[in-house]
């Protein structure tokens, strides 16, 4: 055990030139190599894929990596493969001979780690591939998506562990996540069969964030102030919803002398990436984006973040506003609310919640736009049009949009937007023949630049197409687009040493399974999770509407019951600053019993109890933490006795 975690150490150093890991991951690392079943709950940016892949890299045989997120697959993959890891992924974007040939090279032993999409695992290559696979760990990433209770369910999670049950018992577990709140974590643990787990979790304090919300009807003027003020203290993020607010926000600010730049998915992927690089590295000081900004962007020093309106779940506003403040220093988190801000969001959510009957209506008519017979499946991800889709089926954009998100997260079809250029490669010879192919070569640039497509597309493409995006290859050979397309197939047509294929960025849709009648859900199942999705707004709004910590509010909601007030949010100083706010023991007891009978809302409190309304709010943040009183989760802003 000792050995395995040295040796765990010292390829952390090989091959990701880390000095040391963090806290909480050698936690998990060991616990991993004791053969614990590991459940980890580090917030996004926490480091969670060391946890697995660094064990991957020590284990003799393969490391099944399941993960929702297709289009971030590949990515990881490379990063894997440059860092000489070899690594590969099996999803829906991949054709079944190039499936069976992964799954070949698996069994041969040529992977250290095998990213899985959770819904190929039930695929009859899977099944006969499965018992022939030397599997040491499976590691369950984003692992909150097993739950209903989660912010983003997703169905076919919840067969992982029915489809991996021959190998269930002599395999290691890991499920990771970066939000779950108890009763999430509570379903992972049962979902995936985790008796005893070991539960390590880097907590969700974060007492660097000063969490404020401005309750306002201006919320124009207040967003300037706040916009204002945090360019005083640095970098910072607004999250201004649609493309064309983002936009405007962008040509306001700019205009005011902050140099703002915009940010969605509308923007090129070259484009967007130049944008990332000039936040990060501070020449742009604020982006105004959509929630398309994320994954992958690590800015320490980013003092604040606003967000223009509330989003739908805590799980989303945790992680978005905890951009602000990695690197431990004094950062700002702002919600700007106005009162109608919630029935709007209520309102967005109903509408854009498709029924079970337009489910299936999008789906037939998508369906026959790829001529899909009845009982047929499709082989491969198709180009895909929301406009053609509104013209069938006479749908609004929105419609098909929702609904399509909604059939791509239960499974039913795989979509992947924005898909980034690449190159995909093979080389038609074996490496010993390209060796010499290249020492016969007397133009030198040409045999450089056939070198380093070698070490770009690695040992694999030897042996399989291998993807890479055209970014990356450009940057790396240092010429142009024209040129290396160009080259490519000189190389392609008189050398006949490589085939290649270049993939334009574009939006995919594969239907998963054979064409059926009608989708397999029932009325409960969809009714089910559309309430989950309104009672995860119910918590947002009543962090909106608390009058007691914030941080509080949001350890709580997580998970942690021990929170302790921060003593500066918004709603901590306001309590401070009031003069009149100290309360007695008597009247914290007024506000108990009052509470014993119905829950009210701190004013409501007031009025019965005849106290002033801070002497009420410092009395329940006082019961709060003495576990006598709760927040109502269903009715924000009211409180009730525990
Ligand atoms: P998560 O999946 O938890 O959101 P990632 O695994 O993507 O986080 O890691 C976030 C970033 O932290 C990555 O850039 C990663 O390289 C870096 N990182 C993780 N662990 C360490 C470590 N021990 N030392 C230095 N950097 C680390
Ligand atoms: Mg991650």
């Amino acid at each position: 055990m000792q050995d395995l975690f040295q040796k765990a150490e010292s390829n952390l150093q090989k091959f990701w030139g880390f000095e040391s890991f963090r806290p909480g991951q050698d936690e998990v690392v060991r616990s991993v190599f004791e053969g614990n079943d590991t459940l980890v709950l580090f917030p996004t940016g926490g480091g969670k894929s060391l946890c697995y892949q660094v064990p991957a890299t020590v284990f003799e045989g393969l490391t099944l990596v399941i993960s929702p997120l297709v289009a971030l697959m590949q990515d990881q993959v490379q990063a894997l493969k440059a860092k000489g890891i070899s690594a590969t992924f099996i999803n829906s974007t991949i054709p079944p001979f190039e499936v069976e040939q992964r799954l070949v090279n698996a069994r041969n032993g040529m992977y250290k780690l095998l990213y899985c999409a959770p819904e190929r695992l039930k695929t009859t290559l899977w099944e006969a591939e499965l018992p022939n696979l030397n599997i040491d760990l499976v590691a369950i990433d984003e692992a909150h998506c097993i739950s209903e209770w989660g912010h983003d369910f997703r169905p076919s999670y919840r067969d992982i562990r029915p489809s991996l049950e021959r190998i269930a018992d002599e395999v290691r577990w890991i499920a990771l996540t970066a939000t779950a709140t108890p009763e999430v974590q509570k379903d992972i643990k049962s979902a995936l069969g985790f008796e005893e787990p070991k539960v390590i979790s880097q907590g969700f304090s974060r007492p660097n964030l000063k969490w404020w919300v401005v309750n306002s009807p201006k919320k124009k003027q207040k967003l300037t102030e706040a916009v204002q003020k945090g360019a005083s203290q640095g970098d910072g993020l607004i999250y201004g919803g649609t493309r064309k607010n983002c936009e405007n926000l962008a040509d306001r600010f700019s205009s005011l002398g902050i140099k703002t730049e915009a940010y969605h998915a509308g923007i090129e992927p070259e484009k967007r990436k130049a944008i990332q690089q000039r936040w990060i590295s501070g020449k742009t000081p604020l982006v105004a984006a959509t929630n398309a900004f994320g994954m992958g962007i690590d800015k320490p020093d980013c003092r604040y973040v606003i967000h223009e309106e509330m989003p739908y779940s805590l799980e989303a506003y945790y992680q978005e506003a905890g951009r602000a403040g990695r690197d431990g220093k004094e950062s700002f988190p702002i919600l700007l609310y106005r009162e109608s801000d919630y029935q709007k969001a209520y309102d967005r959510l109903e509408e854009s919640y498709p029924t079970l009957d337009e489910l299936n209506y999008v789906y037939q008519i998508l369906c026959d736009s790829f001529n899909l017979a009845l009982g047929s499946e499709m082989e491969r991800a198709q180009n895909f049009e929301v406009k053609q889709i509104m013209k069938r089926g006479k749908l609004s954009y929105g419609k098909v949009r929702s609904a399509m998100r909604l059939l791509d997260q239960f499974d039913v079809i795989s979509m992947q937007q924005d898909m980034k250029a690449s190159v995909e490669l093979q080389f038609t010879i074996g490496s010993k023949s390209l060796k010499s192919f290249r020492e016969d070569i007397s133009n030198a640039e040409k045999a450089e630049f056939i070198d380093k497509l070698e070490r770009i597309f690695g040992p694999s493409a030897f042996y399989e197409r291998t993807q890479a995006e055209v970014d990356y290859v450009l940057e790396k050979l240092g010429i142009r687009r024209n040129a290396l397309i160009k080259a490519l197939n000189v190389l392609m047509q008189n050398d006949q040493i490589l085939l290649f294929e270049i993939h334009e960025q574009r939006d995919l849709v594969r239907v998963l399974e054979a064409r059926s009648k009608k989708l397999p859900f029932t009325k409960n199942e969809i009714e089910s999770h559309r309430k989950n999705l309104f009672r995860k707004l119910e918590r947002m709004h009543g962090f909106v509407l608390t009058e007691t910590c914030r941080e509080v509010y949001l350890r709580n909601y997580f998970g942690d019951s021990n929170a302790e007030p921060c003593g500066h949010c918004d709603n901590c100083l306001r309590s401070k600053k009031s003069h009149s706010a100290d309360f007695t023991s008597e009247d914290a007891s007024r506000v108990l019993a009052n509470l014993k009978t119905s829950a009210y809302t701190a004013g409501e409190l007031s009025q019965v109890t005849g106290l002033k309304k801070d002497t009420v709010i410092q009395a329940i943040q006082f019961l709060i933490k003495e576990e006598k009183v709760k927040s109502v989760p269903s009715d924000p802003g009211k409180y009730s006795a525990s």
